[in-house]
């Protein structure tokens, strides 16, 4: 556990850690079950024509140098295990935006004999994008939404280590 203390130095600190967060967000991407269509909307948010690293932000392959986990599709049975992993490798505060209605509620997948069901039932969740799939303009919408809220928002609760 990190020791913080209360000193004017220390809040400083925090604060430009807070700003070079938000100012420059690294994201993973992860499909959990997603049919691919939330996730061709994605790579679309990333080319110059929408261009989300206007924002700061920077996709990247590894969780641990990840803030924010981009998670499309319901969650199977075979991607629960790999999607808590990666959730647990990245460092905290860590974020997760749920990509399109799978991720939401389960979408079209839900009741199927290898749903586990949606991402916020695997791990927490901070901002969702609805629609399927959802337009690029509705994901930047939600990244920049989370980028807002995360000056007052403290980091959410780690996942429980399974049994
Ligand atoms: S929300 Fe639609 S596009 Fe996205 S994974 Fe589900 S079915 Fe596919």
């Amino acid at each position: 556990m990190e020791l913080k203390l209360d000193t004017p130095w220390q809040r400083a600190l925090d604060q430009i850690k807070t700003w070079a967060r938000v100012n420059s967000p690294w994201a993973i991407h992860y499909n959990s079950g997603s049919c691919n269509g939330c996730d061709i909307e994605i790579l679309a948010t990333l080319t110059p024509r929408y261009d989300l690293e206007r924002f700061g932000v920077k996709l990247q392959g590894s969780p641990r140098h990840a803030d924010v986990l981009i998670c499309t599709g319901p969650v199977t049975l075979q991607s629960r295990d790999r999607l808590v992993r990666i959730y647990q490798q990245m460092p905290e505060p860590k974020f997760v935006v749920a990509v399109g209605s799978c991720g939401i509620s389960g979408g079209a997948f839900q009741g199927c004999y290898n749903i586990v069901g949606s991402i916020g039932e695997v791990i927490p969740v901070d901002a969702y994008v609805p629609g399927c799939p959802p337009r690029p303009e509705a994901i930047i919408h939600g990244v920049v939404a989370l980028l807002q809220s995360l000056q007052k928002k403290p980091a959410p609760a780690a996942v429980p280590e399974e049994k």
